[in-house]
């Protein structure tokens, strides 16, 4: 057996491990970039989005601001408290056949629901 190596490692490509569990690895990588956060952190923001769609029974979350705004005010749908761009957004709710409008939604939130899912 000596001399034979098996080519496992060598042909795992670095950050390959992190494709294949979303429908758009190449918004959810840039997302990640920009909000520099770690895988774990990366899963408990999805979940904070994904508990917030299911708390508001929205189909969809889509942003109505011409213009993101600062703000120090808390992300309605991640709960994100740094200060950072946020925009007016609202969502349809198939359950009331409502739209419902949020005031306070970051630039995040607004970039992963519309492309992330
Ligand atoms: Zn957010």
């Amino acid at each position: 057996m000596d001399g034979f190596a098996l080519p496992t490692d060598a042909a795992v490509c670095p950050g390959s491990e992190m494709l294949g569990t979303v429908v758009d690895p190449d918004a959810v990588e840039v997302l990640r970039y920009n909000m520099s956060m770690t895988r774990e952190e990366y899963e408990v923001y999805e979940k904070s989005v994904a508990d917030f769609l299911k708390r508001e029974g929205l189909a969809n979350l889509s942003s109505k601001s011409s213009e993101p705004f600062f703000s120090w005010h808390a992300c309605e749908c991640c709960g994100d408290t740094l200060g950072g761009n946020r925009e007016e957004a609202n969502g349809y709710n198939p359950t009331t056949k409502e739209v419902q409008d949020y005031e306070f939604i970051c630039e995040d939130c607004i970039y992963y629901v519309e492309y992330g899912n």
